[in-house]
Formats: C-alpha cells, structure tokens, sequence
C-alpha cells in the first residue's frame, strides 16, 4: 500500500530563473521577479516551484557550475530574497525545490582553486586528476557530454583533470570521503530553511570506472562518449544511498532525479518509497529525436509506437511502485510542440492533446515555464543569437563533420537547449514583457500573439486547459484516481492513438486522443459514461464509436 504524501496530488512548475521575469530591468530574470510571478503560479494551481540554480556562479553553463554553494548569485538577488521566496511561496501553499548539482563545482568554487594550486594541497583529492601518457596526451579517449576531451590539462601541476561537462565544470570526486561529507552538510543547510525538496542533477554521473582505461571506439572516432566509463557505474549505489541516508531522509520532502539510461528493472532501486530518490526523471521518450552518436544534424525519425513504449513500459514499473516524472519539456529540452507535432499544425488543439495524454499518467507532472501557454522553438538568424554551451559545440563539431553554416545552424534551431530558454511572454508589449530592457537571450518573435495575457483573456486558452488539467486531478471527483490508480494499456499497438485507462478502487477514466491532423474513428470496448476534459466541444460518440477530429483528446469517465 502506497503511503501518501504531502506531495501526491502536487503538479511541480519548473522556472529557469534567467529568463522567467526581470523585475530590476537588467535584462535577467531574477528570483524577486518569481515572488511577482507567484500569484500566477498559485491561479494556476501548482504546489511546487523547481528553482534551476541560482547559486553564485560565473554562468558557463547558465548556474549549473556552482562557486559557492552557501550564497546566491548576484544576477539573481541575495540571500535574503531566496528566504523572501519561500517564505511568500509557503503562503500560497506552494512549496520551493531547489536544483542540487553535485557531480561538479565551477572551477572558480574554491575548493578547486585551492585543489588545483598544488599537488599537495590538501583538498587536491577533491577532484579527479591524473598524468598524461608518456607521449603528454589526456589520461583516456573520454569524450565530455558537451564535446571535446573530458580531460583539461592544468600546466602548473602537469596533470589532467576530469570534467564531465563543459571544462569549467570539474567533476567532484566522489571517492573522498571528506568532499561526501560536506555536500551532505550543505544539503542538510538548505533543507532546515524550509525547502520543500530538491531536483538532483547529473547524480548518475558521480561514480566513475576508476579503472579510467580507454572506452572501446565503435566509429573510428578518436573521443568516444564519456557514459561508458562515468554513468551508472558499479558502486554508485552505496554513494547514493548514503546520500539518501544523511540527507533526504531525515526531512519530510520531495526529490527527483536526473536518471538517463537506468534500466527498467532497476527503478525500484532508485525511486518510490525504497528507493534513493522519489521520482526519476526518464529521457527515453524526451530523446527519441537523438541519434546514438549525439549529433543533433543527424536527426532521428520516431514513431508514436516508440514514444508510447518508452512512456508505456515505465508506467507499468510504476504501478507497483509510486510515481513517474512526467514531462515533456524542460531547460535541457527544445519546445514539445515542435519535437513531436508537424510545424503547420502546431496550435491549441495539439497543445492541449500533449497536454492532456502526458499528465493524466501515474505520476507527478511537471509543466515547464511557457509550456502552458504554448510557447514554441525560436528561430535565431545567427549562431551568435545562441547562448547554450552544447548548441555552440553542436554547431562548431557539424561545421568541423564538413556541414554548411545552413545546415549547422538548422540543426542549432532544431535541438537547441535555448529553445526552452528564451525569455517567457507574459504580453504583447516590447521584449514580451519579459524585461524592459535587451535581454539577455532573443524573445521569440512570436510573442505578439504566444503570451500569458492572451491566454488569460480567452476562455479556451491553452493555459486555461492546464488549469482544468490541474483542477481534475486535485480537485475532482477522479483526483484518486489520477493520482493513485492503476495504469491500464488501451489501445496500445494502435498507430494513431494514445490511449490508456486509469483505475482506482472500482473508479475508472479512459484517456483517449487523436496524435494526428486526420479524423479518425475508433471503437470502444468499454462502456463510457461523462467527458471529464476535452479539448473540443462535443465530442461524438454512437453505437460504442467515437469520431476524433485532429488531435483532440477526450477523457472519460468508464461505467
Ligand atoms: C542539466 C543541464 C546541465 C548539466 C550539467 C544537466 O543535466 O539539466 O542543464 O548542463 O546537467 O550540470
């Protein structure tokens, strides 16, 4: 029997603070413009707020390469603000979660300045350092997650250290028991301010193959990709759950975690109850777009068959043991709208189809900030319009594969992590009333018509459907239902729809939406009594069929 929690009937909204809302006009998003914003967020109905970082750092990778753990960025406000958040967000019942990144520090953190200084300072151990082969070359063949060798090569010391992200990204070394121990400290110091959990970044990373041999190379590629020898390692379970241990559960809390490439048969070791984390967030269905070798000109093809799987298979793992994670954007991600809808039939209805068929899944849904006003990839005409670390590598390694700057910056505008990161449209007036001023990464150029105020005013809006969403599962008759129950496939094989039942002590509702622009009719082997949402009027049902028009989803109560 699953114990319930404070948490259950939550919706999590993920803000990436940089571009949500200036509220001092320097053109960056900062935490005193998301106390503004907070009213919204309750009007919408949500209960947690995941905060992306906003620990002092020199921003490589926008907050998640930390310099200290303990202060709070300037860009982003002070200490006080961050305990103003809290304190404002506990008022609305709507409770913070902060990003925990401790598979690396920024190379400006202090321990690695100091780590860095000598062979023989006393936190050299913080970090993983090794010689150069005899010939002067890096340690191993270990290709970093955001291009070029993982290893950086330090000349006052004359060995390499490991990065598994961008170079100025050191990774911790997690073997020391010492640098354990005051992560876990710095833990604990945030959560006895109040936190209502954390969101646990690359933690699949933190054990390595401390063999450090060379990865086998399947392409003749000199760098083969660094998760062979640094994601999911034998061993990582003890960190992690001593992680657990002397942290999360000593505190009535919320955690999830970054969790790429975890077996199925292995969730039960890292979320639920038991496991190290309550929820995981799962990248199968989010990267169906990727290509094995990573490169984003190589783009993909899916099927829905493929995306229903990954959901699929997951939720039947879930049934037995608590929740999922259940998105389809965030800050890493490009806009759900353009990955998985044809570009002319982008709009409300199939806005509120991915809507409807990702959040009515056993889990947790977390809506990431625009997506519930429909806010799409933006476009830049430049490389230089780009901001994110791994679209600048993605561009430069496609030019250096022989692909026009066309080419290169088609697949920039594609899969670019600032396609989630551009500023938010609240309005139709100058910068989408984002800032007063230039900000820091382009507007979309849509924001005259995608914008909070046009959805606040039409009834039918995109944002008003979530609000429905979110009231069905908090507050309805079927809110057990969405929460507790059971999932059952429905339909499952089928080429066109994305369908499944929900069942909770006897209570039952059937999901059921066209994925595509065709109209299409489909027979029922159930008996359905009242819509519970839909994202048209009317829908028609004779004789046990139900006629879908393009991309509408409809939610049943079953008899
Ligand atoms: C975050 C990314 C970040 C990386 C390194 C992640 O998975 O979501 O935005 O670049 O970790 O910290």
């Amino acid at each position: 029997m699953l114990k319930k929690r404070w948490w259950d009937k939550s919706v999590i909204y993920q803000v990436y603070p940089k571009s949500f809302y200036d509220s001092n006009n320097d053109g960056i998003g900062d935490i005193k413009g998301i106390v503004d914003k907070l009213d919204y967020l309750k009007d919408l109905g949500i209960g947690i707020i995941w905060l992306s970082p906003v620990y002092k750092s020199p921003m490589d990778d926008n907050g998640y390469d930390i310099m200290d753990y303990y202060d709070i960025d300037k860009q982003f406000g002070s200490m006080e603000d961050m305990g103003n958040l809290i304190k404002e967000g506990n008022k609305r019942n709507i409770k913070i979660m902060m990003d925990l990144v401790i598979n690396h520090t920024s190379d400006e953190h202090n321990w690695f300045i100091e780590s860095r200084s000598s062979k023989s300072n006393p936190k050299r151990d913080f970090y993983i350092w090794k010689d150069p082969k005899p010939d002067g070359s890096a340690p191993n063949n270990w290709k970093s997650i955001f291009g070029g060798f993982a290893w950086e090569y330090d000349d006052n010391t004359k060995q390499y250290y490991l990065h598994v992200f961008s170079k100025k990204q050191p990774d911790l070394n997690w073997e020391n028991e010492e640098v354990r121990m005051k992560l876990y400290d710095m833990v604990n110091y945030w959560l006895d301010k109040g936190l209502g959990g954390f969101r646990v970044d690359a933690i699949t990373y933190i054990k390595k193959d401390n063999t450090f041999k060379n990865l086998e190379s399947t392409n003749n590629e000199e760098l083969v990709n660094i998760n062979g020898g640094s994601l999911n390692q034998k061993g990582i379970e003890d960190f992690l759950s001593e992680l657990k241990k002397n942290t999360f559960s000593k505190y009535d809390i919320v955690t999830v975690a970054e969790a790429p490439g975890i077996p199925r048969e292995k969730l039960k070791d890292y979320s639920g109850a038991n496991g190290f984390f309550d929820l995981l967030f799962e990248f199968e269905h989010s990267d169906l777009d990727v290509a094995e070798d990573g490169k984003w000109y190589t783009p993909k093809k899916w099927t829905l068959q493929e995306f229903k799987d990954a959901l699929f298979k997951s939720q039947e793992v879930y049934n037995d043991l608590g929740f999922g994670a259940l998105f389809l954007e965030n800050h890493d991600q490009p806009r759900s709208l353009n990955k998985f809808i044809k570009e002319s039939d982008i709009g409300q209805a199939s806005a509120k189809m991915l809507a409807t068929i990702y959040f009515l899944l056993k889990g947790i849904p977390f809506i990431y900030q625009g997506e519930e006003i429909g806010m799409t990839n933006v476009k830049y005409e430049s490389i230089e319009d780009y901001n994110d670390i791994s679209s600048i590598d993605q561009y430069n390694s496609a030019i250096n594969d022989g692909l026009s700057k066309e080419e290169a910056l088609e697949a920039v505008h594609r899969r670019s992590r600032d396609n989630g990161r551009s500023p938010m449209q609240w309005d139709d007036s100058k910068n989408s009333g984002f800032t007063e001023v230039e900000p820091w990464l382009k507007v979309n150029n849509n924001y005259e018509e995608i914008n909070v105020k046009n959805n606040l005013e039409s009834e039918d809006s995109i944002l008003n459907y979530y609000k429905n969403l979110i009231d069905l599962r908090r507050n309805s008759d079927y809110s057990d239902v969405i929460v507790y129950g059971k999932y059952i496939e429905f339909m499952e094989d089928d080429k066109n729809i994305f369908a499944y039942i929900r069942e909770y002590e006897n209570k039952k509702l059937l999901v059921l939406a066209n994925f595509y622009g065709e109209n299409i009719k489909v027979k029922l082997n159930c008996n359905v009594d009242k819509v519970l949402i839909s994202n048209y009027d009317l829908t028609s049902i004779s004789n046990d069929e139900v006629y879908l028009r393009p991309y509408e989803a409809v939610v049943f109560g079953v008899l």
